[in-house]
């Protein structure tokens, strides 16, 4: 797989869509590798958002990590740490990052960087991906501050991207309505 085709999976998933079993198959043999490998030196200078917006320096770099952790737990569920280690070590490794910048800083929790940075995090909050923390707090903190324009998001920031990021909190916080009220309730 190449950074191109992250681009285009992850434009393909918004919130409430899945990849085709085509792009699941792919993802199955060849995402475990392309994580490892994941490196700023060979990472293309400019990295494509599902928005259109395109990164640049670190800043794409976590997008292309959070991307290919996203689409991990998509293709694989709750429990795609077990898949492969790749992806166990790359959400320890991003989880590292923003719990060192709340504890330089004393933004919000679960705020990294920059607004892009926080972005492309906040599915992977929404979706429980790092179980080592409360996803759930740090999900709400982040879209407290942008709620309120606080911490980085006092400034600028792009908005497209930040209205696909809150679709996956959005669609999440619907699926997580108790089962027996009506959603996905299989029993008779
Ligand atoms: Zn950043």
């Amino acid at each position: 797989m190449t950074f191109g085709e992250l681009s285009e999976w992850t434009i393909a998933l918004g919130a409430k869509e899945k990849l085709s079993a085509e792009v699941r198959q792919r993802v199955s043999r060849e995402l475990p590798s392309f994580v490892r490998d994941i490196d700023p030196k060979t990472a293309p200078k400019r990295f494509k958002l599902p928005t259109g917006e395109s990164l640049a320096d670190a800043t794409r770099m976590t997008a292309i990590k959070c991307h290919s952790l996203l689409i991990a737990r998509k293709v694989h569920g709750a429990a795609f740490f077990k898949v492969a280690p790749e992806y166990e070590a790359l959400a320890k490794d991003l989880l590292f990052w923003v719990m060192r910048y709340n504890f330089n800083t004393g933004e919000p929790k679960g705020v990294f960087c920059c607004p892009p940075c926080t972005l492309s995090l906040l599915p992977l909050y929404s979706l429980g991906c790092f179980r080592w923390v409360d996803c759930n707090e740090l999900k709400s903190a982040v879209l407290n501050a942008m709620v309120r324009g606080q911490s980085v998001f006092s400034s600028d920031y792009p908005k497209a991207y930040a209205q696909w990021a809150k679709g996956f909190a959005e669609a999440c916080s619907e699926a997580s309505v108790p089962a027996g009220s009506g959603r996905g309730n299989r029993s008779r």
